[in-house]
């Protein structure tokens, strides 16, 4: 078996982007190559009061095309190679669907279920003011990822805008609607990921009406999704988190309260208990990884029996489980297309907030419908046109449109 790391991973579909598109090595040189890494150590006063040091990071992977953009994760593994990867991953996804911005990644190694309110506070705020000189809404703009939400947005708006001076809400995205968030942000990457299943159902042709879905993390991309699929008239069987997956559990309404009241899926009292690897290999239409990295393996991607794979966690799969999924004729969505929901509506709160005017409800969920539509359908053609993966078809868009803007830009001096 090969032990892929993300950033192997994402630096293997690069490579097979730029020989697709015959670029030339210098391009390959210019591409692989994060622009900006900021390593920091953020300390913490616990409520006991010992000081205790996390590392921080923040990669600003290109800005070739406007200011960087990516999400911030709290998570005990993060380490500075996964969040190169990750911020590779945001650079091709902004590209593929036509923001004008570059790509980043940013985080903490810490595990934010450990820590109280306030100390989850004080280390947020700590982080900010040690990535302040690098962050801003021309700059570099942050956001939410796996184990922060909109309060640490509102902790990272305001520690940004006392050191200013002034309000700065574009500095973030992700915010609460009453800092200036946008509206339809908090459902926006569950809402794209259900616009990918049903554009992937279509072209499958399997009917969208009663299509079954087991999705492997229930957290803010994996409780969205089940709530927008089942909105379109598909079917949730399965889902799981940390603890361990459910079966035929019922509403999801029921089981998000039991989350939501401190409950883990292991000890949902409704349902079948199934492990996360049963999850995965469950005979259904389609499986959503919605959880880490490296979900989709050599010896997990054996076992799937889904007709589609829908990417909505970032670099869920290996290069080796791609391979295997691609053999066993499943139609996989990659992540830079169909989890962009989120960065895509980021986008329009950051648009907002420099407008200083806001759109409504219904302008943000058709924006964001025909941005991804937009997207689907370049990426299909190329599908059809160059007979490659959807993978390789996203990627050979995103990775083009930044290999053109840096030969348009040129090489200063
Ligand atoms: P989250 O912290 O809200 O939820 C993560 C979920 O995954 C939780 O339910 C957690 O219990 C579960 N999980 C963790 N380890 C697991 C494991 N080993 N097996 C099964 N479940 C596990 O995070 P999120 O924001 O929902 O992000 C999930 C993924 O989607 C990440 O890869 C993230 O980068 C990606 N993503 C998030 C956004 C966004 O807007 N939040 C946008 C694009 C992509």
């Amino acid at each position: 078996m090969t032990m892929e790391s993300p950033l192997d991973t994402a630096r293997s579909q690069l490579r097979s982007a730029v020989e697709k598109l015959s670029l030339s090595e210098s391009m390959w040189n210019t591409l692989s190559t994060p622009r900006r890494i900021l390593e920091v150590a953020v300390p913490l006063r616990r409520d006991t009061g010992v000081v205790e040091m996390y590392k921080g990071y923040r990669v600003q992977y290109s800005t070739t095309r406007g200011p960087s953009k990516g999400g911030i994760r709290f998570h005990p593994d993060i380490d500075l190679d996964e969040t190169v990867a990750l911020a590779m991953l945001m650079t091709w996804k902004c590209a593929l669907v036509n923001l004008p911005y570059g790509g980043a990644k940013g985080g903490v190694a810490v595990d934010p279920r450990g820590l109280s309110a306030r100390e989850n506070e004080r280390l947020t705020r700590r982080y900010t003011s040690e990535i302040l000189p690098i962050i801003g809404p021309e700059r570099d703009i942050p956001a939410p990822d796996v184990g922060t939400d909109e309060k640490n947005m509102a902790w990272m708006m305001d520690t940004y805008s006392v050191n200013a001076g002034f309000s700065v809400p574009g500095v973030v995205t992700g915010k609460p609607i009453v800092l200036g968030g946008s509206l339809g942000r908090t459902t926006a990457t569950g809402d794209g990921v259900a616009i990918s299943v049903r554009e992937a159902l279509i072209d499958r042709g399997i009917d969208i009406k009663g299509a079954t879905i087991a999705i492997q993390g229930f957290g803010k991309v994996g409780y969205w999704t089940a709530v927008a699929v089942e909105a379109m008239g598909m079917r949730v069987v399965a889902v799981s988190d940390v603890s361990g997956g459910v079966k035929d559990f019922g509403s999801i309404a029921d089981l998000h309260d039991h989350i939501a009241s401190g409950g883990e899926i292991a000890n949902y009292g409704k349902g079948e208990q199934i492990s996360n690897e049963e999850l995965l290999h469950l005979d259904v239409d389609v499986l959503v990884p919605a959880a880490l990295a490296d979900a989709i393996t050599s010896k997990s991607a054996l076992g799937i029996k889904a007709r589609i794979v829908v990417e909505g966690a970032n670099a869920p799969t290996t290069p080796e489980g791609d391979r295997i999924m691609h053999d066993n004729g499943i139609t996989v969505v990659p992540d830079i297309l169909a989890n962009s929901g989120g960065v895509i509506v980021s986008y329009f709160e950051w648009v907002q907030d420099k407008q200083n005017y806001f759109w409504s409800a219904d302008q943000i969920k058709e924006n964001l419908e025909s941005m991804m539509m937009r997207a689907f359908a370049e990426v299909r053609q190329l599908v059809k046109e160059k007979n490659v993966s959807w993978r390789d078809a996203a990627m050979m868009i995103g990775v083009g449109r930044v290999a053109e803007a840096h030969k348009l830009r040129g090489l200063y001096p």
